[in-house]
């Protein structure tokens, strides 16, 4: 199944690891914090944007239903 993930703005503290880790799926919106930028997340990315959403500090980065 295709991994769609987005970033919960109220939980996002603008840390930057994820966009750091991933810059291919994810980056700064104009409320500077991050958003996911892609959807679905290409296959080859896949694994990139898992580690991004496993190192983010607050959990903010989700699975989309
Ligand atoms: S890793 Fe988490 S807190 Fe840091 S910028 Fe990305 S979504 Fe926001």
């Amino acid at each position: 199944m295709a991994v769609r993930l987005y970033v919960d703005q109220d939980l996002c503290i603008s840390c930057g690891a994820c966009i750091g880790i991933c810059p291919d799926v994810f980056d700064w919106n104009d409320d500077e914090k991050a958003e996911v930028t892609v959807d679905p997340i290409p296959e080859d990315l896949e694994e990139e944007a898992r580690e991004a959403q496993e190192s983010c500090p607050t959990e903010a980065i989700k699975d989309k239903e």
